[in-house]
């Protein structure tokens, strides 16, 4: 089965592997940088950014 690429929220990258969350695409590589990124990375801001254009569309 062929997989279609998804633009990732997180990166904007195309890619094949990774997470759906509230009809949004997360890429695998996303998806494992966030599992593990502490609070305190400033990293963890900018997901917490990506994300909320997922929850707060309006
Ligand atoms: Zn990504």
């Amino acid at each position: 089965m062929e997989r279609v690429a998804q633009r990732c929220i997180v990166c904007e990258e195309e890619r094949t592997d990774g997470i759906a969350i509230c009809e949004q695409f997360i890429c695998q590589q996303c998806e494992q940088e966030m599992v593990n990124t502490d609070v305190q990375d400033k990293k963890y801001t900018f997901f917490i950014h990506q994300m909320r254009r997922i929850w707060l569309t309006d």
